[in-house]
């Protein structure tokens, strides 16, 4: 299947069959451009959109980070 990554708009191809689980970086071609749309979400738009201060704790905030570095990980 071809797909458009909504982050950099790359297009790839990836295997996919019904019924099976879709990539877990889907809908983006990488695990790196999942994570990039992750914290463009939690440092912009999330702020923007959600008037209510202190959701996102410093500390959420770090696990979060820690998923992306291991999201990257299981790229090579
Ligand atoms: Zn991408």
């Amino acid at each position: 299947m071809q797909h458009t990554c909504s982050m950099c708009g790359t297009t790839y191809e990836f295997e996919w069959e019904e019924g099976t689980p879709l990539p877990k970086s889907f809908p983006f071609c990488s695990a790196r451009c999942k994570a990039a749309d992750l914290g463009k979400w939690m440092n912009e738009e999330y702020f923007i959109s959600t008037p209510l201060p202190g959701m996102m704790s410093d500390t959420e905030r770090e696990l979060l980070v820690e998923l992306g570095k291991s999201l990257d990980d299981d790229t090579e």
